[in-house]
């Protein structure tokens, strides 16, 4: 069975007085599904001193242990913070910094090697969807940004559509059904039936209380990566509500 996992991705919000919103989460991480916090890395630390029964994690890390290179951060300073998790290949990561598949999969290696999960995000663009490359793109960054040695603990998968983050707009259930099945079916194929059934799928962009629902009915979605809905307590409770 894989646990449900509501995960929020605060990106670059938030600031000591924002951890507030934590300890009014506390009532809906009672249930049963696991609820994941990423706050901006200088925030970890502080989360994790306050965040009873919600686990926190990264949003990217460096691919190598230490040295020299400025401004960045290695898995295992994040482990040592106390993160549990980290988001790799965001799309505004693989936008904003030109992140490739390889050093997806590298950064993942080193989130093993620290022993966090490695949260992998694949997604296609509008322009990609409209010329009916969703599959074949989900593919290549599925295969490209996976190391071999992928388990259900150590891996899950978000699929988040590069047209629908903070955009308001979501793929209808049927859209999210085919590239859920297909992940499933890609990770079946490359490490078998067992660990495939046990690798989480979230999907993620533009998820809200008033979707939530109908998007966790969805076959294959294991829980949601959500970034916006996930900054206050108030918005992100009923989303977990929604996975309990
Ligand atoms: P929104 O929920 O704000 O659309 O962001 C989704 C996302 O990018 C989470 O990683």
């Amino acid at each position: 069975m894989r646990r449900k996992l509501a995960a929020g991705n605060w990106k670059m919000n938030g600031t000591a007085a924002t951890l507030s919103e934590l300890d009014a989460l506390q009532d809906a991480a009672t249930g049963a599904a696991e609820v994941l916090i990423c706050p901006p890395a200088t925030l970890i630390a502080q989360a994790v001193a306050r965040a009873g029964r919600i686990a926190i994690g990264a949003q990217d890390c460096h691919s190598d242990a230490s040295g020299a290179h400025t401004g960045d951060v290695s898995a295992d300073m994040l482990k040592d913070a106390g993160a549990t998790c980290v988001i790799l290949g965001h799309s505004e990561r693989r936008a904003d910094h030109g992140e490739t598949n390889a050093q997806v999969a590298d950064k993942t290696r080193a989130a093993w090697g620290a022993g966090l999960t490695a949260i992998v995000c694949v997604g296609e663009t509008l322009a990609e969807r409209e010329a009916g490359q969703t599959i074949d793109l989900v593919r290549t960054q599925l295969a490209g940004s996976l190391p071999d040695a992928v388990s259900g603990a150590n891996t899950v998968i978000a699929y988040e559509p590069v047209w629908a983050i903070g955009t308001g707009k979501v793929p209808t259930t049927d859209q999210i059904a085919e590239v859920h099945g297909f992940l499933r079916e890609a990770l079946t194929a490359r490490f078998g039936k067992d660990t495939a059934g046990a690798i989480r799928l979230l999907y993620g962009g533009s998820v809200k209380a008033s979707n939530a629902a109908e998007i966790f009915a969805v076959a294959d979605v294991d829980g949601a990566l959500v970034g916006g809905a996930s900054l206050t307590a108030a918005d992100f409770a009923p989303i977990v509500n929604a996975l309990n």
